[in-house]
């Protein structure tokens, strides 16, 4: 089967590659289609994020794409934080084909600061001691939390890379995965994208940077959303165009003997499933 992939990063925030650079890996690697998912602004700063300033421009550099290149299917999208009461999918969603919502942050240090769960693993430790008191169940639960809050209240088309809190707890050091906790913490959070229609993306990005033996969502996780009919997107968080599908042949077959038959892609500008097939 084709590929497509709407979890792309580049130049616009903290990938590397332009549009342009992107478009030719996609047509050589004849690429259904492709989305652009830059990180959206922030109402404060970071270093990984579109600056407020060059939004329309993208938009304006994605639509240009498309009208240049009409063999591959072009979408534009943005990733955007989900933080309760500031920022949130809805904020950006007229302006684009799609969005994915992602929870970067849990909470804030004491100091107004914004926690950001998938920085380094010292400052995971730092916001789990200053912020939850080492209380890395509450920690986790609360990432759950914000996560269906998100779901809720300010749904995404697509939820990026459900369980990427995960990436901490290597080699199971902080919590165990296979705790009655962590898994009701998982379920509760599917039962809400159940109800809401939203896709799940199975983001391979931890398999290439060797950050997580698995997809985020795992196989655990993925076995649930097989069971309660959440649809499912393949996606590679590439920050950069050599990244665009890596691990997707491997992940297919994975998703095929988990016993997934359907993905969703972007056809003619609109979400539907097509039947999943092993490369
Ligand atoms: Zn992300
Ligand atoms: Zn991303």
């Amino acid at each position: 089967m084709k590929f497509s992939n709407y979890h792309t990063h580049c130049d616009y925030c903290d990938g590397k590659g332009t549009l342009r650079d992107y478009q030719d890996k996609a047509s050589r690697q004849q690429i259904q289609s492709i989305g652009f998912s830059s990180h959206a602004p922030l109402p404060f700063p970071r270093p990984w994020s579109m600056k407020a300033e060059d939004l329309s421009r993208y938009i304006g550099e994605v639509a240009d794409a498309k009208k240049s290149n009409p063999e591959l299917e072009i979408y534009c999208g943005l990733e955007v934080d989900y933080i309760p009461g500031i920022t949130g999918p809805s904020r950006f969603q007229s302006q684009l084909d799609y969005t994915i919502g992602s929870v970067h942050f849990v909470d804030a240090f004491p100091d107004g600061t914004p926690w950001e769960i998938d920085g380094t693993h010292t400052l995971f430790l730092d916001g789990l001691q200053q912020i939850f008191h080492n209380d890395i169940q509450a920690a986790i639960t609360r990432y759950f939390e914000i996560t269906r809050s998100m779901v809720e209240h300010d749904c995404p088309d697509v939820i990026g890379h459900l369980d990427k809190i995960k990436i901490q707890n290597r080699p199971g050091s902080l919590w165990d995965e296979n705790d009655n906790w962590y898994r009701q913490e998982v379920i509760a959070t599917l039962d809400a994208i159940a109800r809401s229609g939203a896709i799940v993306e199975v983001n391979t990005r931890g398999l290439y940077q060797k950050k997580s033996s698995e997809t985020y969502p795992g196989n655990w996780a993925l076995q649930q959303i097989l069971q309660k009919k959440i649809p499912i997107t393949l996606s590679s968080d590439a920050h950069h165009p050599e990244q665009l599908t890596k691990n997707f042949s491997d992940t297919l077959s994975n998703l095929y003997t988990i016993g997934f038959r359907e993905l969703m892609v972007i056809s003619e500008g609109r979400w539907k499933s097509i039947p999943l097939a092993t490369a």
